[in-house]
């Protein structure tokens, strides 16, 4: 065990002997992160059962396999992603060459949470090793299970590419106190004012992988009984406890009256009659956040569920019929509860999405191209997503992050690589022809002139202004 300070002098120090910036080194930490999950499986599937219940085909699919095709997805691709980008000279500065070239940040902070406690500490991990930093990562201490088995196997696989520093919020804070070049964090917003008011004194960047209220919207142009499973698998995956899940559903009355039995067969279906004795479905993580849940459904009008079990922190799929106030509706659930909320259809809908803080995301079934257009133009969210939640995250070539309330900055695959770099700026200018002279003092009104000139070209570049002549001429040639 690394007292806070002392890990992050010594990922500090290995930072600064500059093994870690070669493509090399790179690649390596990142196949010693994927031998050591595929190694390790039965290990890391054990915590998690033991933190949340989770299945083993669950933590396959959401965790420990997800992390290893997301790192197999940076190692196919990282050289092509670190390969210097030309940009063009514009007149005034030519002869010269510019580019761009990704450069490691030093060493960065990750800050876990619980409820994915192996794919939001690795995902981000993995990334941050890719774009050649160290890393001092720092598991919740909501999942015990999980943040032991981190600190037990990553040293055996990653070294001091990785520190671990287990503990809960006094070890954050003496984190936090350290400069890092990097912060990415996973959580809630309040733990996120936290990290960014400690950022702010060493002028450090950050990543905030916040929560919110991710809304479905459904209408009647939906193959309803589709939806429903889609639905149902979303909200009750990790018993309710996942950032992207729908937290509730907005439909026209009918179309609630009709989508209400087909979540209940979808929860049938995938639950059994009894999902307390079903080993595909979850538990709450702590009592604090079963006592919270259960409130808010029993603040509520349940249709379906609401049994539980302190002692085992079961708490049924449930389905509520909420009133206008009900505090269900007015904070992210967290949890396995699904209000069913009536609107007149799509613009209440999109009005009362707008009304709150911006979600993580927004999902939409519908066939109707004016309903689906409409969400895409008028609502604002980390993501957009049609016919399917949660599903976006497995698709390494799309950024994943919030917007607003639910985020500040992105990562997965190259969005990873570049949230964890600096595209560092260069130009190459030879010495022979020396045309910035024509720049230098003492300025007259020859000079002006140049200058004038030089600068009515600054923006053009030889190449772009061959092209606009000639679709000029093209143009004109048209027009007579
Ligand atoms: P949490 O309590 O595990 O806190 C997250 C981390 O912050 C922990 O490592 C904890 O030690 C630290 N922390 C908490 N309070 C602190 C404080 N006062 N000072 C310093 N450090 C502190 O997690 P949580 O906040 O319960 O997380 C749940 C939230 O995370 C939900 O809002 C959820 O939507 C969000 N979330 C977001 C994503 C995403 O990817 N966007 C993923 C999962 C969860």
């Amino acid at each position: 065990m690394h007292t806070p300070a002392a890990a992050v002098a010594r990922s500090r120090e290995l930072f600064d002997s500059g093994v870690s910036r070669p493509l090399a080194w790179r690649l390596e930490q990142l196949g010693n992160l994927r031998r050591m999950l595929a190694e390790r499986r039965e290990d890391f599937a054990g915590a998690l059962l033991s933190d949340l219940g989770k299945h083993r085909s669950e933590s396959q699919l959401t965790e420990i396999g997800f992390v290893a095709a997301e790192t197999a997805h940076l190692e196919r691709h990282l050289a092509a992603w670190l390969r210097a980008r030309r940009v063009d000279v514009p007149l005034a500065v030519q002869p010269g060459r510019a580019w761009t070239e990704l450069t490691p940040l030093g060493v960065v902070l990750v800050i876990g949470t619980w409820n994915y406690p192996v794919q939001l500490t690795l995902a981000p991990l993995a990334g941050a090793l890719a774009a050649g930093n160290t890393v001092v990562l720092k598991p919740s201490e909501h999942a015990p299970a999980t943040s032991a088995a981190l600190v037990r196997w990553l040293p055996d696989y990653l070294g001091g590419a990785a520190e671990v520093v287990a503990g809960g919020i006094p070890e954050t804070k003496s984190l936090l106190a350290e400069r890092f070049d990097h912060i990415f964090f996973t959580g809630g917003q309040d733990a996120a004012r936290v990290v960014m008011r400690a950022a702010a004194e060493h002028l450090t960047p950050v990543t905030l992988e916040l929560g919110g209220r991710c809304p479905a919207f459904v209408d009647r142009t939906a193959d309803l009984a589709t939806t429903a499973g889609r639905i149902a698998w979303g909200r009750f995956m990790n018993a309710g406890q996942t950032c992207v899940a729908p937290d509730y559903v907005l439909a026209a009355p009918e179309v609630l009256d009709a989508l209400e039995p087909l979540l209940v067969d979808a929860i049938t279906a995938m639950f059994g009659k009894d999902p307390a004795s079903s080993a595909s479905y979850g538990r709450i993580v702590d009592d604090r956040h079963f006592e919270r849940i259960a409130e808010l459904a029993d603040g509520s009008t349940v249709v379906h569920g609401g049994q539980r079990d302190p002692g085992s922190r079961y708490f049924a799929p449930t389905l509520l019929r909420p009133a206008p106030g009900d505090a269900v509706l007015g904070e992210e659930i967290f949890g396995p509860l699904l209000p069913l909320v009536p609107v007149t259809g799509r613009d209440e809908a999109i009005r009362m999405i707008n009304s709150g803080s911006k979600p993580l995301a927004v999902y939409v079934f519908s066939k109707d191209d004016g309903v689906r257009s409409a969400f895409a133009a008028e609502t604002s969210s980390g993501a957009l997503a049609y016919g399917a939640p949660a599903a976006h995250l497995t698709v390494p070539g799309l950024p994943f992050g919030g917007v607003g309330g639910s985020g500040i900055g992105a990562y997965h695959g190259e969005h990873s690589v570049r949230t964890f770099s600096h595209e560092r700026a260069a130009l190459d200018k030879p010495m022979w022809p020396d045309t910035l002279r024509l720049a230098y003092p003492p300025y007259g009104t020859a000079k002006d002139k140049v200058l004038t000139a030089l600068l009515s070209f600054a923006g053009r570049v030889p190449g772009r202004a061959k092209d606009r002549d000639a679709r000029d001429r093209r143009a004109k040639g048209r027009e007579s």
